[in-house]
């Protein structure tokens, strides 16, 4: 089986990202959002992603045209089925990834592979909703996904050897390197990396240091190239509780609990950059920390 059609769910951050890496690559996209003005958002952040490629030589004005016209908004999720490859990348609820692939259901093909960007949640357990575990698979990009080299791979329980082995070379294909995870919770990345983020928001939360002083301490005497809370505002603050509750319902541990201010800012509305306010207010000309 060859992939050259892939259906993108959700046309946020990440699905905006991945619908451009793989009409780069040469992939014939689909792109749903069940808030079509996000879809179109996305193709506008698509455009200029390539225009900026197009500035730094990196790719031709032509070969950006063709890129752009290999996207094309689904009016409806089912107009996916029939396609080579789904990535869902919608909102991080288990409930709303089951409901997407529940619809999609009596309308894939039978050779059709399902992934999930998801960032925590069990890839076993979602494959087990779905009607083919065997061709279900984790495919865990990185924010920006046009910047970012690591594809995370997360084989479900079920998941067979050619769906593993479809995936890998679909990364080679985009130009990205594949590291293989456990399906355990949170896998490799944000098993490391949102616990020190949930510690920089306790560090803020006891007072310890101010927003500046967290993220320049850990910028400057780590060697990091974004502070772990400017980092929590670009991921957004909702996927970063949504990760750690997954962390600590997963694994039962005290140590993954949720920083209450965390809590606080998600019940605020304040998500970070894509809301335009986090622990950085982002309204202004420059980034002004909000504690
Ligand atoms: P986002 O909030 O920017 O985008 C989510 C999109 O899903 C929204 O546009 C929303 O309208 C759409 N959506 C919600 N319900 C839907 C449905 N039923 N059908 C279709 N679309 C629906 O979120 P994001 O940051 O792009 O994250 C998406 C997924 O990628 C999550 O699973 C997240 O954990 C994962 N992820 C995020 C990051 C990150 O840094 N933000 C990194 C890696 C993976």
């Amino acid at each position: 089986m060859e992939i050259r059609t892939v259906g993108v769910v959700g046309a946020g951050q990440m699905g905006a990202g991945i619908a451009q890496v793989f009409a780069q690559a040469g992939y014939e996209v689909s792109l749903f959002d069940i808030n079509p003005a996000q879809v179109e958002a996305a193709i506008g952040k698509v455009r200029q992603g390539y225009e900026r490629l197009v500035s730094k030589e990196r790719m031709s004005a032509a070969e950006a045209d063709a890129a752009l016209a290999r996207i094309r908004p689904a009016p409806v999720l089912t107009d996916l089925g029939a396609l080579d490859l789904i990535i869902e990348a919608a909102t991080e609820d288990e409930r709303v990834k089951n409901r997407i692939f529940a619809e999609l259901k009596p309308h894939l093909g039978p050779q059709t592979i399902l992934t999930t960007n998801t960032s925590s949640i069990s890839i076993t357990r979602l494959a087990s909703a779905t009607d083919r575990p065997e061709r279900f698979m984790g495919f865990h990009f990185m924010n920006p996904v046009p910047v970012m080299q690591l594809v995370e791979l997360i084989r479900g329980i079920a998941t067979d050897d050619e769906t593993f082995h479809l995936l890998k070379g679909v990364v080679e294909k985009i130009g990205k390197t594949a590291a293989n995870a456990e399906d355990f919770p949170a896998f490799i990345v944000n098993r490391i990396l949102l616990p020190m983020i949930n510690e920089a928001i306790y560090t803020l939360y006891e007072g310890v240091g101010t927003v500046e002083s967290i993220d320049t301490a850990m910028k400057l005497g780590t060697n990091h190239p974004m502070g772990p809370l400017e980092l929590a505002d670009f991921i957004g603050l909702d996927v970063c509780l949504a990760i750690m509750n997954v962390l600590h319902d997963g694994l039962a541990d005290t140590k993954y609990r949720p920083c209450p201010l965390l809590v606080k800012y998600v019940e605020a509305g304040w998500l970070g950059r894509k809301t335009n306010r986090g622990f950085y207010d982002y309204r202004g000309e420059k980034p002004v920390p909000t504690r």
